[in-house]
């Protein structure tokens, strides 16, 4: 079997598209255009490069970007001071802090301060909670991406075995949340897990976000499955065997030969979780012009 290829970079196109329909509408009909604030603490510069690539796709749908940027020895106090006054400016949409944060900041403390109206990212502990709760909330980008990548070719979600190979906040956890809110039977593995392979290989649907170049093998796959990768490692270009050194968590190669279907790495969940973010970020704008002021914030 050759598996079809999902094509992120082409989906995340047409929900951009729709996201700019959306936006272009909003403000014919005398809105103000959704606005999306990223904050950079440092100069780390592979997160430079997300938070550049964030504003470009923010500018391209009509929204307007803020970008925000504190010195790299910045206090919680003053990054709590910059989050708060977002919060307060009734222009921004949506609030995303780039992690990882430098040493001495603690990530979940300071993300956990963003106003939940405009928790773009999904990850303060009340949308958490509205997620594991089955309630409307801000879900996370990238798990979310990945369901519209699963649409896509039209996986059967509800009694599909479905495995996430990772249990982090910012992915595992909530794509397990999402999958069973699909109806789905979820096994979520991670480093202790026994026998990784026989449980992979169990799955109708297999996702890795594990941080593992090409750990996920021939024989951890069942044939006819959908693989999602969501893996993004950076080798040199020798040891990847590619010009741009990025390679996923599945062997894609191998893995292709076996799955009915598969994302590449990269343009394939890559490109969703920027798409998700506009998307979410045109959500939040809806969320706040319903709330009356200072509800829910
Ligand atoms: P993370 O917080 O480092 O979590 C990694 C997870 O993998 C942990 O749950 C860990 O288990 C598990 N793990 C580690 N080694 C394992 C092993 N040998 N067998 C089974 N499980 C193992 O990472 P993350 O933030 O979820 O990200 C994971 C990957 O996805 C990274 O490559 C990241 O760059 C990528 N990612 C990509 C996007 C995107 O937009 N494309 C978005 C988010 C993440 P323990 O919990 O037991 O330690």
């Amino acid at each position: 079997m050759s598996a079809e290829i999902i094509d992120g970079k082409a989906i995340a196109a047409r929900v951009r598209a729709g996201v700019a329909r959306s936006v272009a509408d909003l403000v014919a009909h005398g809105g103000r255009a959704p606005g999306l604030a990223t904050v950079l603490v440092g100069e780390d510069p592979a997160s430079a490069v997300y938070v550049a690539g964030k504003q470009r796709a923010c500018a391209e749908v009509g929204m307007t970007p803020y970008d925000e940027r504190l010195p790299a020895d910045a206090t919680h106090e003053q990054v709590a001071g910059r989050l708060q006054a977002l919060n307060d400016d009734p222009g921004v949409s949506g609030i995303l802090l780039q992690l990882p944060l430098p040493d001495h900041l603690e990530g979940p403390s300071l993300t956990g301060l963003i106003d939940p109206a405009k928790d773009v990212d999904g990850l303060t502990p009340i949308n958490a909670g509205l997620l594991s709760l089955g309630r409307p909330g801000l879900r996370p980008c990238t798990p979310v991406g990945v369901l519209e990548l699963l649409a896509s070719v039209e996986a059967r979600l509800e009694g599909a075995e479905a495995v996430v190979v990772g249990r982090s906040n910012l992915f595992g956890k909530p794509m397990a949340q999402l999958l069973l809110e699909a109806n789905a039977t979820v096994t979520v593995c991670h480093s202790r897990t026994r026998d990784l392979r026989e449980v992979c290989a169990r799955a109708d649907i297999l996702i890795a976000a594990v941080g593992r170049p090409r750990m996920i093998e021939r024989d951890f796959v069942k044939p006819g499955a959908i693989v999602i990768d969501v893996g993004m490692n950076r080798l040199s270009p020798e040891e990847a065997g590619t010009k741009s050194g990025l390679v996923g968590d599945v062997d894609f190669a191998a893995v292709s030969e076996v799955a009915s279907a598969i994302t590449p790495v990269p343009g394939g969940v890559g490109p969703m979780t920027i798409a998700m973010l506009l998307s979410n970020t045109l959500q939040a704008a809806h969320i706040q012009r319903e709330l009356p002021t200072g509800e829910g914030r």
